[in-house]
């Protein structure tokens, strides 16, 4: 066995393992990344990036079959689905390709391949060929698909995010399990690449949103296009060419239809289990995962920081990355550790209308303490020119401050407009001075104005008076 001695161990070499070993470096210390899967990052090989291929390729086919309403007619749509998905991977594989530059780029001895075990708070095996010992280490180790067990028995038919761009070709049926934010995504862009679907949910999540209003809105929205199963039981079982899947409705009637493929998108589990967590001596806390500072990542006041998905605390690319760079620090400079700031909420689900929540969701509001203006889409100006009028969005602000605190969004571009929010509640941006910023138009952000006028309104705090106030027609 192989020993070595270094600053800072991190298990781990995904968004938050590779920004954690960046700041171990910066800060003149020597950092070992350990890897045991491939190279490129969950972001960029199986998440993010070709999720957000296969929603370009579905969004133009759902444009293209919309165009009619336009007075376009482009013809006879069809879909090529061998060409979507080498799209996908080629795309993907470039994108994947800048994270294996940045990793060949190491010099040998700061990456080991293996799987990382703790025998001791900082001293871990690597697949029994190597020892190191470390002065603080970083556990940036992610996580992986849920399979619930009540669709395990669809065996091979069983395809989560890991696998399903690997498929050459579109399957020409698929049940998709769970209506998180990636089953929704996943889901919605096979249905609009011809793919025939059906969403099944034990609850009735709906991506992100929590809040009552919004998630009515989203799922009547969303009933129009998709098949949607909330509420119900569902399992899948393997036939001799596809999979049975039976589902019990809130009725209690059962049903049961046949699907060439079940996409498993029912939650992630933190890659925890394994890895000797038992000889750390950390508190756990839910799921086993260790009890850690937000603002520092340190679990408890060990020399053990965590990052990324495997807290399962924000489970998003720009967390994991603010969390690798916060715990890699002060892995570098344990026991001396910082605490650092962290950026408002910020979620989109890249469905069509899109979800997003900038700063609080509803669930985490004093319900005391805000009040909610509202738009709604329908008749928004330019949401309407574009045909994409539909949709919802709730800010909350304080009574007593009057600042806007948080948003919960279902619309077109909210991906954009749930940025201005994030930016303006991170700004300390009232609702008053938030409305005496300039509004183009016609854009979808007038629709976020009245929703700030309402607001405001019930505030009873007041902007800037603005005589030349230009309105427009309907849905400013
Ligand atoms: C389908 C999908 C779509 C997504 N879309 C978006 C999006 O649009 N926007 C967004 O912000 N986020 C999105 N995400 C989330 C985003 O991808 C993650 O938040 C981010 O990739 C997490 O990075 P990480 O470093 O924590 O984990 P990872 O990149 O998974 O890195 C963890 C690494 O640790 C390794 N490892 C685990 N255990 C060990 C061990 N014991 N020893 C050695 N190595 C080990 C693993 O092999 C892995 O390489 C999406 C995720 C998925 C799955």
């Amino acid at each position: 066995v192989r020993e070595r001695r270094v600053d800072v161990a991190v298990i781990g070499a995904g968004t938050a393992g590779l920004s954690a070993r960046r700041e171990v470096e910066r800060a003149g210390k020597s950092a070992v990344m350990i890897e045991d899967g491939p190279y490129g990052t969950t972001c960029a090989r199986v998440g993010c990036m070709p999720s957000k291929l296969l929603i370009a390729a579905a969004d133009l086919a759902h444009e293209v079959g919309n165009a009619e309403q336009f007075g376009v007619r482009p013809g006879k749509l069809e879909i090529d689905g061998r060409a979507v998905l080498e799209r996908v991977r080629r795309e993907r594989d470039r994108f994947v390709g800048f994270v294996l530059d940045s990793v060949d780029d190491l010099a040998d001895d700061e990456k080991i391949r293996g799987r990382a075990r703790f025998v001791a708070p900082t001293v871990l095996v690597v697949d029994g060929h190597t020892r190191v010992m470390a002065d603080a280490v970083v556990i940036a180790t992610g996580s992986r698909p849920h399979i619930p067990p009540s669709i395990a028995k669809a065996g091979d038919r069983v395809f989560t995010t890991d696998h399903i761009f690997e498929m050459e070709d579109l399957p020409g049926s698929a049940a998709i399990v769970g209506t998180g934010i990636i089953g929704l995504e996943i889901g919605q862009a096979l249905k609009r690449l011809g793919v025939r679907t059906a969403f099944f949910s034990k609850s009735d999540r709906l991506a992100q949103a929590t809040d009552p209003v919004v998630k009515t809105v989203v799922r009547e929205v969303l009933s129009r296009e998709l098949a949607l199963h909330l509420d119900v039981e569902v399992a899948a079982e393997k036939t001799d060419d596809g999979c049975r899947v039976r589902w019990r409705a809130a009725d209690g009637a059962e049903h049961e239809e046949i699907f060439d493929i079940v996409v498993a998108a029912a939650g992630r589990v933190p890659n925890l289990d394994d890895i000797g967590l038992e000889n750390c001596n950390l508190e756990l806390g839910e799921r086993g995962i260790p009890v850690f500072d937000h603002r520092t990542m340190q679990c408890g006041r060990s020399p053990i920081f965590i990052a990324g998905d495997v807290t399962a605390e924000r489970p998003l690319l720009h967390e994991a990355s603010d969390e690798g760079h916060i715990a890699g620090s002060n892995a570098a400079r344990f026991p001396e550790v910082r605490a650092r700031m962290r950026r408002v909420p910020l979620s989109v689900t890249f469905t069509d209308p899109q979800i997003a929540i900038a700063g609080d969701a509803h669930r985490d509001l004093d319900h005391d303490a805000i009040e909610v203006g509202e738009v709604r889409y329908e008749d928004q100006g330019r949401a309407r020119v574009m045909g994409k009028n539909a949709g919802i969005v709730r800010l909350y602000g304080e009574r007593e401050t009057g600042l806007l605190v948080g948003a919960e969004m279902f619309g077109p571009r909210v991906e954009n407009t749930a940025h201005l929010l994030a930016w303006a509640i991170q700004g300390s941006l009232s609702v008053g001075r938030a409305l005496d910023m300039p509004f183009y138009h016609p854009v979808v952000e007038e629709g976020i104005r009245t929703a700030l006028r309402d607001l405001c309104g019930k505030l009873k705090v007041h902007g800037m008076p603005r005589p030349h106030d230009l309105e427009c027609g309907p849905g400013t």
